[in-house]
């Protein structure tokens, strides 16, 4: 049995292939039949170059149909993509490609001078371009091949993609995703989530990360669903597609950008019938905010490049409870069917519901490992196979899993645990503010405390003393910040997550400087 995942999409195209499959923000139109034949010609001018078995084909490129076609061509000649953030500068890219060694890489024309030195002098042997208005070298090459192409065979542990990890402490890391690790869970979200084949989903996230890769792009292939293709986010443009589109998946600080808008409102969302939110947590104001303005709620998921999805909220009424289909603010939701779910304490027992620890996982859509770092790999999994995601969580009484941060976010203070999300939470609450975050300091006398960010509300003048004191007011004194600054805005990356080794290096910075906040 072929186990390819370009097959296993192919099965959900359409039977009319003619009809439109992604309709771009550019003005262009492609066909089933045009991704089906794109790929092959990219497939077989790949296997033209006879590359080595499991060779990484590194692509640093702006988002585009073509970049999309590309990762087909990959799944369809049995070789790794491995997509990289256009952000990304030379010393990444260096570490990059000498790390993968890929036989294959696609940069744009524009970085082909410095890019390709870097991949020739680690011994890749092709380096070609590709731009967003289907310029470069690869189009060209790839046309003169047939449109025509049988995917190889693959086993399940066959190597489909590396992703490397966003990386905030240490190097990033390489997570090898197989062909089965991504097939399971797409089907798993196909059911969960109910994708129907006249879905029209709005794409507007990055192709370099699993969120608009896997579950957007897998999702809607899987469904033959139509694709709106945005080749950035743009809430304008969002909102003017959203009446022809049924399923949005963003990151939260796409719904806080949408709410910015006067014209959104229940109307113009009439027409969808999901709101997906995940990658980064979304505030539990924003989540009401959404329900208020518009009338839907919004489903928020939980997962990581290691292992795809992992939770969803609810999309329908689940016999476990009753008729209802409740989706909380500020939970992640169940853990998706054939995903083992635990959270352990610091002695590696299993705590019972209601408890706040580590969050390890197990299933099929758990990958294999970290490409070329075993001893990394070993020590994030356990002896019996679950992974270590670096999450702080709990499980309620309900089973809805709650994200409290990630473990090396944890500030210890005095010896006891702070959770930063606990604080961040009191700290939205307070009157005025739109947003806090809290990293752990150095602290002379309780060895680490909590430094917190805030942003206030437009028209809106907070002073640090003030919220530290309202917070004192809430939390037992040990979770209390002892120093707290007013921001304009809090640092993310193109995920919308708040970048806290930024900010542990600014607090580090202004700790130093100053301590006029300082209440002790
Ligand atoms: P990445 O590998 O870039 O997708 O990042 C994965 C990490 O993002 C997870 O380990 C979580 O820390 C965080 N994350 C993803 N989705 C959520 C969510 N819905 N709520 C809170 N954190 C999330």
């Amino acid at each position: 049995m072929n186990h390819n995942l370009y097959s296993a999409l192919r099965q959900g195209f359409p039977s009319d292939l003619q009809q439109m499959a992604v309709e771009t923000d550019q003005g262009l139109a492609y066909s089933w039949s045009d991704l089906e034949r794109g790929s092959a010609m990219l497939a077989n001018w790949i296997h033209s170059l006879q590359l080595p078995a499991v060779s990484r084909i590194a692509v640093q490129a702006e988002k585009s149909v073509e970049v999309l076609m590309l990762y087909l061509a990959c799944l369809r000649s049995g070789h790794v993509f491995l997509p990289l953030n256009p952000a990304y500068q030379h010393n990444e890219i260096a570490y990059f490609i000498g790390n993968a060694e890929p036989a294959l890489v696609v940069c744009t024309p524009a970085n082909f001078g410095w890019i390709s030195k870097i991949a020739f002098q680690a011994g890749t042997r092709y380096v070609v371009t590709l731009d967003d208005q289907r310029g470069g070298s690869l189009l060209e090459r790839a046309s003169r091949h047939s449109d025509v192409h049988t995917p190889v065979v693959s086993k399940p542990d066959d190597l489909a993609a590396i992703i490397y990890t966003s990386g905030t402490t240490g190097r990033s890391k390489g997570a090898m995703l197989s062909h089965a690790n991504l097939l399971s869970n797409v089907r798993v979200l196909k059911d969960y989530w109910g994708w129907q084949s006249d879905d029209v989903l709005i794409h507007a996230l990055p192709v370099f990360h699993v969120h608009g890769l896997f579950v957007a792009i897998h999702g809607a292939l899987l469904n033959g669903s139509k694709m709106l293709w945005h080749s950035r986010f743009d809430p304008q443009r969002v909102l003017d597609d959203m009446p022809r589109a049924t399923v949005l998946m963003g990151v939260p600080t796409f719904y806080t950008r949408l709410l910015a808008l006067p014209g959104l409102n229940a109307q113009v969302c009439a027409h969808v019938r999901l709101f997906i939110s995940g990658s980064a947590p979304m505030l539990v104001d924003t989540f009401e905010s959404w329900q208020l303005r518009t009338g839907h709620t919004v489903l928020e998921r939980y997962g990581m490049s290691e292992t795809v999805m992992l939770t969803s909220n609810p999309f329908k009424p689940d016999e476990r409870f009753g008729s209802a289909c409740v989706r909380i603010g500020g939970s992640v939701g169940f853990p998706l069917p054939g995903v083992s779910l635990r959270i352990v304490g610091d002695n590696g027992a299993v705590l019972d519901a209601g408890e706040v620890g580590s969050i390890q996982v197990k299933g099929p859509n758990v990958f294999a490992g970290y490409w070329r770092m075993p001893e990394k790999t070993a020590q994030e999994f356990t002896a019996d196979g679950f992974f270590m995601t670096g999450d702080m969580g709990m499980v309620d009484a309900q089973g809805y899993v709650r994200i409290v941060g990630r473990s090396k976010d944890l500030i210890i203070c005095g010896g006891l645990n702070v959770y930063p999300a606990e604080i961040e939470d009191a700290l939205n609450n307070l009157p005025g503010v739109a947003e806090s975050a809290v990293v752990g300091v150095p602290h002379a006398d309780f060895g680490e405390t909590g430094f917190a960010f805030v942003l206030a509300r437009p028209g809106v003048e907070l002073q640090s003393d003030q919220l530290l004191a309202a917070l004192k007011a809430k939390l037992a004194n040990f979770k209390v910040p002892k120093q707290c600054q007013v921001v304009s805005d809090l640092p993310r990356n193109s995920m919308g997550k708040v970048q806290k080794n930024l900010l542990r290096e600014l607090a580090l910075k202004s700790g130093s400087e100053k301590s006029g906040s300082d209440t002790n």
